[in-house]
C-alpha cells in the first residue's frame, strides 16, 4: 500500500515528515517497505508552506531481512524491502487519517492519499514545475480537510517515479526541547560536505544550512548523495556535534534533482510559478539598484526583452552577474515573477568583445587632442575646427574579468531542489 501525505504544517509549527513516524505508529502489524521518500514539489507555489516538501512512503507486512531506516525514541525503525503486498483498504485509510486528526496542525489543509499503484508520473512533473487547479487526488482513496490543497501534494509525492537524486537524513529532537534553541557545533559538519554530504555548510555565510531556524521539530538535515556513507558517516558526526537525540529518518529525495526546471525557448512559456532555463542575450550594463539588488536587461531567443535580477540574500553570485556586458550570450535559470528572471544559475556561454574608451581621438590636422562634441556626436577639434566620428576615438578591449561556465548563489539561498553546478558538469 502506498501511503502520500502532505501539508500538516503550518508557519508556526509541525512537520509533514515527523508525522509519518505518527502514521507508521497507527498501524503496528505493518512496516516500511524502504526508506520514505520526502518529495519537494514547486518552490515558487504560492501556496506552499515552507520548502513545499510532501512524504510518500510503501506499507507491506514484514517479512525477509529488514534494514534500518531509521530510529524512534531510541527504538529502531525498519524497513522490510521483501515485505509482504498490502491492499489499500478504507479501513488502513481510517486508521492513518486518525493519527493526522490527532498530531497534525490543526489550521493545516492536509491531504491523505493511499493506492495499490503510483499514479502516471505527470502528476508529479505538474506539481514540481507548474500549479495544480485544483485539489484531486486523481480517483485515488483519500482524506482531507481544511483547504484541501494538501491532496496535490500528497498526490504527486506518490507519482514521483525517482530514483533518489539524493538522501537525507534527518534527525529530530527531543519533545522537550522544541521550541528551544538548537545546540549544534558547525565545524564537524561543516568537515562533512568534502565528501559525505552537501549543502551543510554555507562557506560563504559561514554557517550551517542544515539547521532549520523555526520552532518545528527537526533538529538538523544532512544531506547526501550516498545513503550508506550518511548512515556511517554523518549519523556519528551529527551524534557528537549536536544536543542528544534519538529520533532520526533516512529520506529518499527528489532534492537537488533540479526537477523543478522547465526549458524554454521564451519566457512566454514559462508554466504559472514556473521555474526556466532560457538561452539569452545581455542588452545593457547591469545595473545595481537600492538594496544592493542587481538588474540586467536581456533578450530571449525570440527577441523579446526581459530582466534578470540578482537579489542582495544571493551575496556573492551579484558580483559575477554584474561583470556582465551588452552582447554576452547567457543561459538563465530561475522563477519567473512579473516578467523578472529570479537568478538561480546562470551560464555564461560566450563573452562579448567590449571595447571601451581611452582617449579622445587625436586631431588628424594639428594634432591635438579633439574634444567631445556631445552624446554620440562625436569630436571636434577646438583648435583648427576639424571633425571626427564617435568610432575615431582610442579604443581597446576591455579586460573580462569573467570566464564562460555555470556560475549560482551561495548555499544560504538555494533551492531544495537546486542542482549543484559541480554535478551538472560531472564532478
Ligand atoms: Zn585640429
Amino acid at each position: 500500500m502506498l501511503v502520500g501525505l502532505d501539508d500538516t504544517d503550518s508557519l508556526t509549527g509541525g512537520c509533514t515528515t515527523h508525522l509519518t513516524l505518527r502514521l507508521l505508529a497507527a498501524v503496528p502489524e505493518l512496516a516500511l517497505a524502504g526508506p520514505p521518500r520526502l518529495v519537494r514539489l514547486n518552490p515558487n507555489n504560492p501556496r506552499k508552506t515552507r520548502g513545499n516538501g510532501a512524504v510518500a512512503f510503501t506499507l507491506v507486512r514484514p517479512q525477509g531481512p529488514p534494514r534500518v531506516v531509521g530510529a524512534w525514541h531510541g527504538e529502531r525503525v525498519l524497513a522490510y524491502p521483501q515485505g509482504a503486498p498490502v491492499a489499500a483498504t478504507e479501513a488502513l485509510l481510517d486508521l492513518l487519517w486518525a493519527a493526522v486528526e490527532a498530531h497534525a496542525e490543526p489550521d493545516a489543509g492536509t491531504g491523505l492519499v493511499v493506492a495499490d499503484a503510483p499514479p502516471p508520473a505527470l502528476a508529479y512533473w505538474k506539481a514540481v514545475r507548474g500549479q495544480a487547479a485544483a485539489p484531486d487526488a486523481g480517483g485515488l482513496a483519500h482524506r482531507r480537510r481544511g483547504d484541501g490543497w494538501g491532496l496535490v501534494g500528497a498526490y504527486a509525492a506518490l507519482a514521483w517515479p525517482g530514483p533518489a537524486a539524493s538522501w537525507e537524513l534527518i534527525a529530530y529532537r527531543a519533545p522537550q526541547r522544541v521550541g528551544t534553541p538548537r545546540a549544534v557545533e558547525p565545524a564537524p559538519l561543516a568537515a562533512l560536505d568534502r565528501a559525505v554530504t552537501f549543502h551543510t555548510f554555507d562557506t560563504a555565510a559561514r554557517r550551517l544550512a542544515c539547521v532549520p531556524h523555526t520552532p518545528c521539530p527537526v533538529l538538523a538535515g544532512l544531506r547526501g548523495r550516498d545513503a550508506a556513507s550518511l548512515l556511517a558517516q554523518g549519523l556519528p558526526a551529527l551524534r557528537s556535534a549536536a544536543e542528544p537525540f534519538d529520533t532520526w529518518l533516512l529520506w529518499e529525495t527528489n532534492q537537488a534533482s533540479g526537477d523543478h526546471v522547465t526549458p524554454v525557448q521564451s519566457l512566454a512559456q514559462a508554466p504559472p510559478w514556473g521555474t526556466i532555463e532560457a538561452d539569452a542575450v545581455v542588452l545593457d550594463r547591469p545595473i545595481r539598484r537600492a538594496g544592493g539588488h542587481l538588474f540586467v536587461s536581456c533578450k530571449d531567443r525570440t527577441g523579446a526583452r526581459f530582466t534578470a535580477a540578482a537579489f542582495e540574500p544571493t551575496k556573492g553570485f551579484r558580483d559575477a552577474v554584474g561583470a556582465l556586458r551588452a552582447g554576452d550570450r547567457i543561459t538563465v535559470v530561475g522563477p519567473v515573477e512579473d516578467g523578472t528572471v529570479r537568478l538561480e544559475k546562470l551560464r555564461v556561454v560566450a563573452l562579448a568583445n567590449v571595447l571601451v574608451k581611452e582617449a579622445n581621438p587625436v586631431c588628424p590636422e594639428c594634432g591635438k587632442r579633439m574634444k567631445s562634441a556631445g552624446a554620440g556626436a562625436g569630436y571636434r577639434c577646438r583648435t583648427c575646427g576639424t571633425e571626427a566620428p564617435p568610432d575615431a576615438a582610442d579604443l581597446h578591449d576591455e579586460a573580462r574579468t569573467l570566464k564562460p561556465g555555470w556560475l549560482e548563489v551561495p548555499v544560504g539561498a538555494r533551492r531544495h531542489l537546486h542542482r549543484p553546478v559541480a554535478w551538472t558538469m560531472g564532478l
